[in-house]
């Protein structure tokens, strides 16, 4: 059986690492929250930093295409009221020197014919551009904006154009206005702007089609991408998440709308950096939780394997105190046989031993004339020595019958046992002019009448019987509290003991003292000690040696014997 102590530490261990794994939990917890804050910061503050940059480059565009737009309406007008051409021609030159991003400006008749442009020599057929068609096809005052288209004049050049129709007096189709603007000029005037290696950010047009990107890729005008073309009409600003065809890289894009030109004006930055440092982050909170976690499990597996070691200690000391009990219980069994073989041959024994004394003394009777001194001396040994032998069976017998037999443990004024065992001594009391003082409070105590007052009188008896023949006996018989109970004494002024026999006294049979001295069998103190143990008390001898008195004391429990026995 487990003592509660081993599975309260069970219980501890228990506790320990419950507490353990929630404070992780906790930990883990925290970190985990700290962890998606400061990821959904960071998201956060990138997306703002990409929509400011691509609202800011919209609104850039928007100012460089109303300057554009203005123009065009300005030469629209001067057209319509007929202003000579020469002027228009100069005109033309001075808005293609101070607008770097033009690379011509186009005036065409109503049959799509370039009648002025900004160049000399022969221009180029252009009635099938978006700029003359569009306006052909739908003359309404309107600015068109074309898509990216390849230069019919400056080679490998791309432009895109912005178109205004131009009507005569009586609001008749008469051409249009066409500001073309270079592509790789007008992204030339983007890339003062700083931006880092990560970042990129594109123009598109409505159906998702590149006029251009910065950093710039070749082939990088024209190109579609499905995820703007895809954008629905209305929208005014988005984010998207495509993959570049220029260099595979996953980008995150703010797109916005510009305000008054059918163009998205993207800001980009690439995932792949956000991805590893999310990454980043999270390998230094699994550091950080690594560092609070470990010396934890430490400690807990530490303090565990100390239960641990608690739970192994209380199971051996739990197991050796079965074994001293089982022990005890199989010491106290042989004990009561003994006990019960003691009795049974000190009983038995003593019926032929009757019979041999009674016949040595038979023998001793018919021959006593006929033996010689001798003879005689011999026969009277042997029937003393049956005597004694019967002596010793009856105290063997008395002393075995302690605890076994008599009167049961009760509540009883430990005074009257004393005056009782008195009453016994009393002619040895008179005949050795004894004085006897009594002293203390006397108490009620719980015990078996019978033996304590044999105990009394087995003491009392002593201290008579080994008295001083220097000095008329003087017994004190004492009782005083003590802490595990009462304690009794008595006291005499007799011959003393030498104190290394202390041990020997209350052994069975063991005498200091030759029977011719003093008579006895030396069962008295064996008895004495056997009752007070019986009563859950313990018995001593005190002198300071031979010929200075001696003082036997016993301490009975004030509780219930059987319970401090038990
Ligand atoms: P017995 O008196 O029959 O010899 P006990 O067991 O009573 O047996 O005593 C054992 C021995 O202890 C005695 O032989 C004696 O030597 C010693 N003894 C006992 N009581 C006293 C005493 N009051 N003063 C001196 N010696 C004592």
């Amino acid at each position: 059986m487990i003592k509660p102590a081993a599975s309260a530490y069970r219980h501890l261990i228990r506790l320990l690492w419950v507490g353990m794994v929630i404070c992780l939990l906790v930990i883990g917890g925290l970190l985990l929250r700290g962890l998606m804050l400061e990821n959904s910061r960071s998201h956060q503050d990138t997306e703002k930093l990409i929509s400011k940059a691509a609202e800011l480059n919209a609104a850039l565009l928007e100012r460089t295409l109303n300057d554009h737009s203005r123009l065009l309406k300005n030469l629209s007008d001067l057209i319509r009221a007929e202003t000579p051409r020469p002027i228009l021609s100069r005109l033309l030159r001075n808005e293609l020197e101070t607008q770097p991003e033009l690379m011509d400006l186009l005036i065409l008749n109503k049959d799509g014919q370039i009648v002025n442009w900004t160049h000399d020599g022969q221009p180029p057929e252009v009635s099938d551009r978006p700029y003359y068609t569009e306006h052909r096809d739908n003359p309404t005052d309107r600015l068109v904006l074309s898509p990216p288209l390849a230069s019919k004049v400056h080679t490998n050049q791309f432009f895109f154009s912005l178109s205004r129709p131009v009507f005569d007096a009586e609001n008749a189709f008469a051409g249009t206005v066409v500001a073309i603007i270079s592509i790789d000029r007008l992204a030339a005037t983007f890339t003062v702007e700083q931006r880092d290696a990560t970042t990129t950010m594109a123009v598109y047009d409505m159906a998702g089609r590149m006029l251009f990107r910065l950093p710039r890729m070749p082939g990088d005008s024209g190109t579609v991408i499905a995820e703007i073309a895809n954008i629905p009409s209305g929208t005014t600003q988005t984010r998207t998440i495509n993959i570049s065809p220029f260099d595979g890289k996953e980008r995150w894009s703010s797109v916005t709308h510009l305000a008054t030109y059918p163009l998205w004006m993207a800001e980009s930055v690439e995932t792949q950096p956000m991805t590893d440092a999310r990454y980043q982050r999270a390998i230094v909170a699994l550091g950080l939780f690594m560092l609070f976690a470990t010396p934890l499990f430490l400690l807990a597996l530490k303090v565990s394997r100390q239960l641990h070691q608690q739970i192994r200690a209380e199971t051996a000391l739990q197991k050796s105190q079965d074994i001293l009990i089982k022990q005890a219980d199989e010491l106290a069994r042989s004990n009561a046989e003994l006990e019960q073989f003691a009795y049974v041959a000190s009983h038995d024994l003593r019926q032929p031993l009757r019979m041999v004394k009674s016949y040595v003394q038979l023998l001793e009777r018919r021959l006593a004339d006929k033996l010689d001194d001798d003879t005689r001396q011999m026969m009277h040994f042997a029937a003393d020595g049956a005597s004694r032998m019967d002596q010793m069976l009856i105290s063997l017998l008395e002393y075995s019958r302690v605890g076994r037999k008599g009167e049961p443990l009760a509540r009883l004024s430990s005074r009257e046992g004393v005056d009782e065992a008195l009453r016994f001594l009393n002619p040895a009391i008179h005949e050795a002019h004894a004085s006897i003082s009594i002293t203390g409070t006397w108490p009620e105590i719980i015990a078996r009448r019978d033996e304590f007052t044999r105990l009394m009188q087995n003491l009392i008896g002593n201290a008579i019987k080994y008295r001083s023949n220097e000095r008329s006996p003087e017994i004190e018989i004492s009782v005083a509290p003590d802490k595990l109970g009462w304690r009794f004494c008595v006291a005499d002024n007799g011959i003393g003991i030498d104190p290394a026999q202390f041990e020997r006294l209350f052994r069975v049979f063991q005498r200091l003292h030759t029977r011719e001295k003093y008579e006895g069998t030396g069962i008295g103190l064996a008895v004495a000690r056997k009752i007070v143990e019986h009563h859950g008390g313990r018995i001593w001898a005190e002198s300071e040696g031979e010929g200075h008195g001696s003082r036997f004391c016993f301490i009975l429990p004030a509780r219930n014997p059987e319970q401090v026995i038990s």
